[in-house]
Parts: structure tokens; sequence; C-alpha cells
């Protein structure tokens, strides 16, 4: 709640013209922001930290791996962690390789929705699928697997790409009184930011910590996400506000 009065306080003083005593109450606020104490309402959700959207990996995100030291970092700060796993079959329906004549990377409309189609990654049980062998979370109290029914896919850690489906994740966090969520991980304009959307529609005030994720960027996709999820009342902020 103190986060949300300063962002109205803020948008309060950027609107207002600038002044000398505005933009020293301006840093003044800035500063008062900079320390986020995680508490038992918090919870940390590391999005699809796999070996497949590493580099070497089947779907890898460029600088995926230079979000795993801050990870490690920010996850030293929550009592409450959970992790989530791309965790496809082989024959699932995001791979284009189900798709005669379709190319990685192209579109194509299924019953939910338009659907990218990826190059095969995260199949089930494979070394490709499993969390990066550094990241080192021991503590974190659940993994989320998602993507696991081969007809839909499902970039959320909440619901599937069928907009009906739940992972049960919500359920979780609210069974454990969670109201805030603090989103990070792979990558910021696919499972991350569909997580923080649903995140929002769930009810859980919702961040996304900016320099813990790295996004793909297909077709302008991560202006499109950021924007999305602004809209949304996700919050944008960067690890040095928490760690
Ligand atoms: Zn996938």
């Amino acid at each position: 709640m103190k986060r949300r009065l300063f962002i109205q306080r803020l948008g309060a003083l950027t609107t207002a013209t600038a002044t000398a005593s505005a933009g020293t109450l301006f840093s003044a606020l800035a500063q008062a922001s900079s320390t986020i104490r995680p508490g038992p309402q918090d919870a940390l959700i590391v999005i699809d930290l796999q070996n497949c959207f590493l580099p070497g990996g089947t779907l890898a995100v460029q600088k995926g791996d230079q979000t795993i030291e801050v990870i490690n970092a920010l996850a030293k700060k929550f009592e409450n962690v959970v992790l989530t796993q791309d965790w496809h079959t082989s024959d699932h329906i995001s791979f284009a390789s189900q798709h005669p004549g379709k190319k990685p990377y192209e579109t194509i409309t299924l019953p939910y929705g338009e659907q990218v189609l990826w190059p095969m990654h995260c199949v089930q049980g494979t070394a490709d699928a499993a969390i990066a062998s550094a990241i080192d979370i021991p503590h974190a109290q659940v993994i989320v697997r998602k993507g696991y029914h081969s007809g839909v896919d499902s970039y959320s850690a909440f619901i599937e790409a069928d907009g009906k489906t739940y992972t049960g994740l919500s359920g979780f966090l609210k069974e454990r009184n969670i109201k805030n969520v603090y989103l990070c991980g792979l990558a910021t304009d696919f499972c991350v930011a569909w997580s923080a959307l649903d995140a929002r529609k769930l009810g859980f005030n919702t961040s996304v910590i900016e320099d813990a994720s790295r996004g793909i960027d297909l077709n302008g996709s991560l202006q499109k996400a950021w924007s999305q999820m602004q809209q949304a009342g996700v919050s944008r902020i960067q690890s040095k506000e928490i760690i």
C-alpha cells in the first residue's frame, strides 16, 4: 500500500509544474522508495529459469544467463519463492514442428487465439527443461509446471492460454495469504508478462523486476508487453529496490 501511495504521489508530482521544491521532494520520495523489505505476504516468482531458455538451450533468450546472479540475490530476501518450469510434451501444439509447412516464430490461429510457433523446447524430463544448475534457491517452496497439456500453451504461471485452465498457483498463494507478487525471469515479454497480467487479474499487487528478467522481443513484443503491464497496474521495478 505504501508503494501504491508513493506512485500516486509521484503521478501528481510529475503532472505538476516542475519547480525546484518539487524536484527536491521528488528525489526524497525516490530515495524513500528504494527499499522494499519482503515479508510473509510477499512472494518472488522466478519464471522459467531453465536450460532451454539460456544460451545453448533450444529457445535461448539473449543474455538470459545474466539474470541468474541477481535472481539468486533477490531470492535470499524472500521467505516465499515459487519457481516455474515450462514443461511440454514432445508433440506440443506450440512447436512449429507439429504444423507442416510452418517455421518457428510464425503465428497460427488456434481455438484459444493466436499462437506463436516455437522451436521444440522444454520437453518434459529432458536436461533442456531442467532448472538451470546455477539457480541457487534451495528454500523455494513450490515448482509450478505449466504447458504440459499437449493442445494448449501456457506462458502464464497462473492460467493456461485457453484463459480458463488454472495451474493452481493462485490457490496456493491465496491460501498462504500472499498479497504481493514479484516476478522475474524469462522471458519478460512472454511468460513473465502473461504471468504478471494474470496476477493482476487475480487480485495480487504485482511487480516485475526488470533487470532480473530478459525479453525475446519478437516484432516489438517487449515494448508492447511493458505497456500492457503498465496499463494493468503492474509496477516496473529494479532489483536494487529490494536487494
Ligand atoms: Zn513453451
